[in-house]
């Protein structure tokens, strides 16, 4: 049995934990630019045990709009099970996590995919600031990446996100990972294949 929904080019997975009041922002700025694209695409929301009304309000999105997808979690696992369950559902030969709250600008999709184009099979995208972020979080995120790095065989890219591209061979490498306590990035990390970045 495959999970597949049916086949798409470009599969954008979004984990959602109570983003009710982002929703709206959210597919206003995505699917306008999944649009220039000219490739057909799905939008997977993994809705991750939320208990506001983002379940709802992905049902109503989902009517008007079969391109954004529901794939919704009997509880709340954490993002790293949501974005999982996204890679599993995901059928493009390119796919996108990409963070609900708008910390990732969806507009870089499209240079996300001229890398692609060019041959690249993962391109991650980089902060250049950390700006409007708290002290706090500028330097616990400074010092999360430099413990990281020590502890992993594989450079982990700093200031990165979820937001990237896979190819779809990352991806089926990906998902023969046995591992079930997940940190995404390490392993889109750790798989190998020509990477690059493009910065924002
Ligand atoms: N998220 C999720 N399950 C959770 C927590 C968060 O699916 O238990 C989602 C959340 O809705 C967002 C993404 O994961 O789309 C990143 O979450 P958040 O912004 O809280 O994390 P941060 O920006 O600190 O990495
Ligand atoms: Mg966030």
């Amino acid at each position: 049995m495959s999970l597949n929904f049916d086949a798409v080019e470009i599969s954008v997975i979004i984990p959602f934990y109570n983003e009710s009041s982002s929703i709206e922002y959210l597919f206003a700025r995505l699917i306008p630019v999944l649009q220039q694209l000219n490739n057909n695409y799905e939008i997977i929301c993994i809705n991750d045990g939320s208990v506001d009304d983002t379940f709802e309000k992905l049902i109503e999105f989902n009517q008007q709009d079969p391109t954004i997808k529901i794939v919704n979690l009997s509880r709340n696992f954490g993002k790293e099970v949501a974005l999982t369950a996204g890679i599993d559902y995901a059928s493009g030969a390119a796919v996108i996590p990409l963070d609900a709250d708008l910390q990732d600008p969806p507009e870089l999709i499209i240079q996300l995919i001229a890398k692609w184009r060019e041959g690249y099979d993962v391109v991650y995208a980089v902060r250049r600031s950390r700006q409007g972020e708290t002290w706090l979080k500028q330097v616990s995120a400074k010092a999360f990446y430099r413990t990281i790095s020590i502890m992993s065989h594989v450079p982990i890219p700093a200031n990165t996100g979820d937001f990237r591209l896979l190819d779809r061979r990352v991806v089926e490498a990906i998902k023969k990972l046995p591992e079930r306590t997940r940190f995404m990035k390490g392993l889109f990390t750790w798989v190998g294949y020509k990477q690059t970045a493009v910065f924002f």
